[in-house]
């Protein structure tokens, strides 16, 4: 066990005996045999009420949500890495139809899927961007293969297409990413949308435009890791990129202060560099990760106007996972405590 792992297992106890759980922030409770883990996941946040959802299409949700959940803890457990875990999470959303990422990626106005992810390392602030990759069947993997393979942080289009061939990832046609439900919200958006009317666009209902998958993840040896991939904004056009391929703005890890997972409208968590911001507060102004992030979700980018939420973890293993939407697709354990699904407010 390293110092750092030493030191947090050590302040886990004292936090759990003196009772500092809090309904908010869930707090690492792993007894002390085990230096301390956690992971949290999300599938996208946006208008998701009761009313959306069949039975069936909540409880499917949650089963796949539980599933991504349960392959990183296995993998934390068994002390391994965080940055093996939150790819274990991520790949398995990124293979279901569910969520916009991967097999379940919107499409662009002229009908294709364009693909972002990114991924960062807590331990020494390595990371990996792609951003609008068309045959890529797991963009996190590439974006992993770019962080350890490549010395650049960032690839784009055709360019990341042939290091993805290089390096032997599998390739698929664009085709392989239609869904019938992506392609009917295309139609939906188009009808609401007008051509090219950027004030219809900012006005598009949340739920035509979100729904990216994400993970974070403290390992037993104290690294802290983050993971974002997805299908970016339905109807995107002209080669748009969001944030989730931004380090800073949609993922950012750092064993310094945390690691952060965004989803939601990508320009506005661009332009307010989320992720870095919600860090940089734990670390230069101490705050919790929950004061961090309920500031920065709350009463920065909503009162701007940008929707959405963030999942976040600490070193210590808490958890913290706020959005300004109706709902968030999201799930998280810390150590081996109990599964956490949810998607509504409530
Ligand atoms: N943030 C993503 C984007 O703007 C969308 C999402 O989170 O669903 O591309």
């Amino acid at each position: 066990m390293n110092y750092l792992a030493a030191m947090t297992g050590a302040l886990a106890l004292v936090m759990s005996t003196a009772g500092c759980t809090t309904d908010e922030q869930k707090t690492n409770q792993s007894n002390n045999a085990q230096a301390p883990f956690s992971i949290a996941i999300h599938g996208g946040a946006g208008t998701i009420t009761r009313a959306d959802l069949s039975a069936e299409q909540e409880a499917a949700y949650k089963a796949k949500l539980t599933e991504a959940l349960n392959a990183g803890h296995a993998i934390l457990a068994a002390g391994g890495t965080s940055m093996d875990a939150v790819i274990a999470a991520v790949q398995i959303m990124e293979a279901s139809p569910l969520f916009n990422s991967g097999r379940g990626a919107v499409y662009t106005f002229d009908g294709e899927h364009e693909l972002d992810a990114s991924i960062m390392n807590g331990e020494n602030l390595q990371a990996g961007a792609v951003a609008g990759v068309k045959t890529v069947k797991s963009p996190i993997a590439l974006a992993r293969a770019v962080m350890e393979e490549s010395v650049h942080v960032m690839l784009s289009g055709e360019g990341a297409e042939q290091f993805a061939k290089e390096q032997g990832l599998e390739l698929v046609d664009n085709s392989y990413f239609n869904t019938e439900r992506r392609f009917e919200q295309l139609q939906r958006a188009k009808e609401k949308l007008g051509v090219a009317d950027k004030q219809a666009y900012l006005a598009l209902d949340e739920k035509y435009k979100y729904g990216t998958v994400g993970a974070v993840a403290l390992d037993q040896s104290g690294n802290l890791a983050a993971a974002t991939s997805t299908g970016g904004m339905t109807a995107k056009r002209y080669g748009r990129i969001g944030d989730s391929p931004i380090i800073g703005a949609g993922t950012w890890a750092d064993n310094a202060s945390c690691a952060v997972s965004a989803t939601g409208h990508g320009e506005y968590f661009i332009r307010y560099h989320v992720a870095a911001d919600i860090c940089s507060r734990v670390k230069y102004l101490d705050q919790s990760i929950t004061e961090a992030g309920d500031t920065v979700i709350h009463d920065v980018l909503l009162p701007a106007g940008g929707t959405g939420g963030v999942i976040i973890v600490d070193g210590e293993g808490n958890v913290a996972m706020p959005f300004n939407t109706e709902g968030m697709y999201r799930a998280s354990r810390v150590g081996n405590g109990e599964v956490e699904v949810a998607i509504y407010k409530d």
